[in-house]
C-alpha cells in the first residue's frame, strides 16, 4: 500500500507553495487509494508555535484535503531521536564539531544543491585531549563516505551526489541538542511506514543524505517526488517570511475549490482555473501530467 505524509513545520502560516505541494502529496496517496500521515515537524522550539500547527490542521481541512493518522509530533520525540544518534555514535561514525559560524564561513564552499556551506572536515581529527579542552558544547556531525549516493526522483528524474565532495560530514545534532532535521525525517518516514514522500524541489538535495542515514539505520527508502516551486515575479520563491500569500488571505479571497482550482492549473492537472474540489481531481490524476519547472504565479493579486 502507499503511504505519503504532510510533514509541515509550524513556523509560520501555510502559503500558496506549501498548499501546493501539499495538494499534489494528497492526489498521490489518494489517487493510489492509499493512507495518508500527518506530522507535525515542529523541532525547532524557536521557531515553531503551537497555533500555527492547530492553524495547519484546519487550512489543510479546509481545502479538503484529509488524512488518515497523525504521527507524534517532532518535538516530542527526541528520546526516539537519541536512540537512532546513540546507534550511529557506538559505531563511531559521529563525531564532535566546535566550529563557530564564522569559522564554518570562512572555510567552506557552498553545497551543489542548495547553496549551504560544504563541511571542510576541520573537527574530524580532533584528538580526545584537544576535545576535552573545550568549553562549549558541540554540534555532532556524521562522517560521510567519499562515494556517489544515486537516485531517480519520480519527477525531476536522476540525481547524484558525492556526499563527501558535495556536502561533507553533515550535522545530526545541534549544539543546543535539538536534533537535525535530515535524522528526524527519516526516522519519522520508517516508523510511519512512508513508501512515497512528495515535498518541494528545495529539498532535492537533501535526498543523498536522507538515503544514507537510511542505510546507516536499517530503514526503507521510499520513492521521492520533488515538486515544483512557485515563484514570484521576481523570480524569487514564495515564503513564509515574505508572507506571500498565506492562507489567511487566500482563505478570506476565495472558495476552497477556486483555491484547489488554480493549483491544479500551476501544476498542468487542468486546463484552466476553473473551480473544482481536491476530490475530483484525485479521479484522473497523474504525475505523467504534472509538470517539473518551477511556475511563476505572476503577480500576488493574480491569484485572488
Ligand atoms: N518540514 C519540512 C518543511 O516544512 C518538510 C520536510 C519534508 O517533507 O521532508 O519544509
Ligand atoms: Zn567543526
Amino acid at each position: 500500500m502507499v503511504v505519503g505524509r504532510f510533514a509541515p513545520s509550524p513556523s509560520g502560516r501555510m502559503h500558496l507553495g506549501n498548499v501546493f505541494s501539499a495538494l499534489l502529496a494528497w492526489l498521490s496517496v489518494r489517487a493510489a487509494g492509499g493512507k495518508m500521515v500527518l506530522r507535525i515537524e515542529d523541532l525547532d522550539p524557536d521557531r515553531c508555535r503551537a497555533e500555527y500547527a492547530a492553524q495547519l490542521r484546519d487550512d489543510l481541512l479546509w481545502l479538503g484535503l484529509d488524512w488518515d493518522e497523525e504521527q507524534t509530533p517532532q518535538s516530542q520525540k527526541s528520546a526516539d531521536y537519541a536512540a537512532a544518534f546513540e546507534n550511529l555514535r557506538a559505531r563511531g561514525l559521529v563525531y564532535p564539531c566546535y566550529c563557530s559560524r564564522a569559522q564554518l564561513h570562512a572555510a567552506s564552499a557552498p553545497h551543489a544543491a542548495d547553496g549551504q556551506a560544504v563541511y571542510a572536515g576541520t573537527c574530524r581529527g580532533l584528538t580526545d585531549a584537544q576535545r576535552a579542552a573545550m568549553t562549549k558544547p558541540p554540534a555532532w556531525r556524521l562522517i560521510v563516505p567519499d562515494e556517489e549516493v544515486s537516485f531517480t526522483d519520480g519527477l525531476q528524474g536522476a540525481y547524484t551526489e558525492n556526499l563527501a565532495r558535495d556536502c561533507g560530514d553533515f550535522i545530526l545534532r545541534r549544539a543546543d541538542g535539538v536534533y537535525a532535521y535530515q535524522l528526524a525525517v527519516v526516522h519519522d518516514d520508517a516508523e510511519a511506514g512512508v513508501t512515497q514522500v512528495v515535498r518541494g524541489r528545495d529539498l532535492l538535495g537533501s535526498v543523498p543524505r536522507q538515503m544514507y542515514l537510511q542505510r546507516l539505520l536499517g530503514y526503507p527508502t521510499p520513492e521521492y517526488y520533488h515538486v515544483p516551486l512557485l515563484t514570484a515575479p521576481d523570480g524569487r520563491r514564495l515564503s513564509k517570511r515574505e508572507r506571500d500569500l498565506d492562507l489567511g488571505v487566500l482563505r478570506e479571497a476565495l472558495t476552497p475549490e477556486a483555491l484547489v482550482g488554480r493549483l491544479a492549473y500551476f501544476a498542468g492537472l487542468r486546463p484552466t482555473a476553473k473551480p473544482v474540489a481536491a476530490r475530483q481531481l484525485a479521479a484522473d490524476f497523474s504525475w505523467q501530467r504534472v509538470r517539473r519547472a518551477d511556475i511563476s504565479v505572476g503577480k500576488p493579486q493574480n491569484c485572488l
